[in-house]
């Protein structure tokens, strides 16, 4: 591995012809002749290529360029962040997702996964100006269930609402808590696990509902590996929010980049992976531009990175489906805030059903039954804004939006949206009224900008090892690896890295957040 303190990317193509000048001279014209001409100006070399610069692919890059390797990370968007991104419409800035940063520990917590990869960023955690939710719920046509940062809120539910299931659920709690993030293994349907322990079908609705939501890449179950992350995660270490939103993470991720030496090209999207022999030997932008490099680490998900393998990787990507979950995500900006207008909870997880729903919306493009709420004012320690604002997400799925002629689509999508008001109106007031701006995310959004096939927000549904591609010098990060949301994406990346820049053996999958 060439490691360098320098990160300029520098162009080989005076090595390259010089090379094919000394080839024409030493043999003939005719051989020689195609490959100056084939040999860019712009062709370049780099020790490391990352591919995407969402969040997994901007802790890469970090991590890459602080271990001295001269780093570029490519981005095909315009802009960085991946499925957390943001834009303005209308004069008004939009963020694309952030309703929550799962994992919010305090710095004192050193060895969590937020603290930790912070530290491995170098970017004090203060700077997030993290504020804790003020109180989130599962709600159920007859019951809910509050919870918060404080873990003993959803324990005293339990203890009111399930009294029969309460020890069980106490024991579990204990054995979690004792439990490490990463643990392999395990019961290959948490739900039947939760069902022999707690012996409730209605509580295991009720407790799995928002670890679905939040992390599940198949329908209505998981694999016990995630479900203890994802316990950890967001009941036990909690939800908070940077202040401003996602915004300020991602320019100081963007900025720590900068900072340690690597570059981000955004409009600058990866085509082809190059390999020869086993050995990654760096990618092809769109543009055509060669950027020769022994290291390529992708957060464009499995099946699409395969897919830029060349004719072997596209028949093995063939073999891979793209996971199911896709959602129709809206924001929403209220005349006024949305506290003041009756709504009270930071995140609520509805189920507008007897039994908890979460799977594709088959054969429908959407399905508003069971869905997500979240306002961001509430949070501690947020700027007041003008407008209140409120995110809401419902179930989807990818092929019944493909296709679509325009006006159809436009219609389907206000047909989504109005059923998302409609569904939060059954528990919370109703925001209709108070509606001033709107705009809403189809799983041919997600697509669109960010090239993830199917829309597919929480990737395929059987994670992989970071070299699952079985060629050497590339790594798979992020989502497809096992790492799911903002936080686990940041840990995901930033720990391959490091693995990579050690040059070190490939050590298999890891955990989620
Ligand atoms: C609407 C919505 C709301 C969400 N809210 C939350 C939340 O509140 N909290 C949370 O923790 N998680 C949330 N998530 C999930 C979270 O955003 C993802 O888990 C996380 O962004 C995954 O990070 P990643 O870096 O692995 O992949 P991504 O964020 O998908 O980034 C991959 C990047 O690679 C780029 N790319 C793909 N192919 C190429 C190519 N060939 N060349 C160059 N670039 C390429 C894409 O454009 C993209 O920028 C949300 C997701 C959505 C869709």
């Amino acid at each position: 591995m060439c490691r360098r303190k320098t990160t300029r990317l520098w162009p080989v193509w005076t090595v390259a012809w010089i090379t094919s000048h000394r080839t024409w001279r030493a043999k003939s014209w005719s051989p020689a002749r195609p490959q100056v001409l084939t040999v860019k100006p712009t062709d370049e070399r780099a020790d490391a290529v990352v591919i995407g610069a969402g969040p997994a692919g901007l802790a890469a890059g970090i991590r890459l360029a602080q271990a001295g390797l001269s780093t570029v990370v490519q981005e095909r968007h315009w802009l960085w962040g991946g499925l957390n991104s943001f834009y303005k419409l209308g004069g008004r800035t939009y963020d694309v997702g952030l309703h929550a940063l799962t994992n919010a520990a305090p710095k004192s917590a050193r060895k969590l996964p937020l603290p930790r990869v912070m530290r491995q960023l170098r970017i004090p955690l203060e700077a997030l100006e993290l504020g804790d939710q003020l109180g989130s719920c599962t709600v159920f046509p007859e019951v809910s269930l509050d919870f918060s940062n404080d873990f003993e809120q959803l324990a005293n539910e339990v203890r009111v609402k399930f009294p029969t299931s309460s020890e069980a659920f106490d024991e579990l709690a204990r054995e979690l808590a004792a439990s490490p993030h990463d643990v392999r293994g395990g019961p290959v349907s948490t739900r039947q696990e939760l069902l022999r322990r707690l012996r409730d079908e209605l509580l295991v609705d009720l407790l799995l509902h928002p670890l679905l939501w939040y992390g599940s890449p198949t329908p209505n179950d998981m694999a016990w590996s995630l479900f203890v992350v994802l316990w950890k995660s967001i009941y036990e270490e909690g939800f908070a929010r940077p202040r401003g939103g996602v915004r300020p993470l991602l320019k100081l991720l963007t900025r720590r980049l900068k900072a340690a030496g690597g570059t981000l090209r955004l409009r600058s999207g990866v085509q082809e992976v190059l390999h020869g022999n086993g050995q990654t030997e760096g990618v092809v932008l769109d543009d055509g531009t060669v950027v020769r490099a022994p290291l390529v680490l992708s957060s464009a998900g499995l099946v699409e990175t395969l897919g830029m393998l060349g004719d072997d990787g596209q028949q093995h990507a063939r073999k891979k489906s793209v996971g199911p979950m896709t959602f129709v995500e809206s924001c929403t900006h209220l005349k006024q805030s949305a506290p003041s207008l009756g709504f009270n909870k930071t995140i609520t997880f509805w189920n507008n059903s007897p039994r908890g729903i979460y799977a594709p919306s088959t054969p429908e493009p959407f399905d508003a039954r069971s869905g997500v709420l979240c306002i961001p004012e509430n949070y501690a320690g947020q700027d007041s804004e003008p407008e209140g604002i409120l995110r809401m997400t419902v179930l989807s799925q990818a092929a019944a939006w493909e296709g679509l002629e325009e006006s159809h689509y436009a219609m389907q999508k206000e047909a989504a949206y109005q059923a998302s008001l409609a569904a939060v109106a059954q528990f919370a007031p109703d925001p209709s009224p108070h509606v001033v701006a709107r705009d809403v995310f189809t799983p041919r959004t997600i697509t669109h900008f960010t090239s993830k096939l199917g829309g597919a927000v929480y990737g395929v549904s059987a994670k992989v090892p970071h070299d699952a591609a079985k060629i050497a010098g590339l790594h798979i990060i992020g989502t497809d690896n096992g790492f799911l949301g903002i936080v686990g994406a940041l840990v995901g990346g930033a720990g391959v890295a490091a693995l990579a820049a050690a040059g070190a053996q490939p050590q298999g999958q890891g955990a989620a957040p």
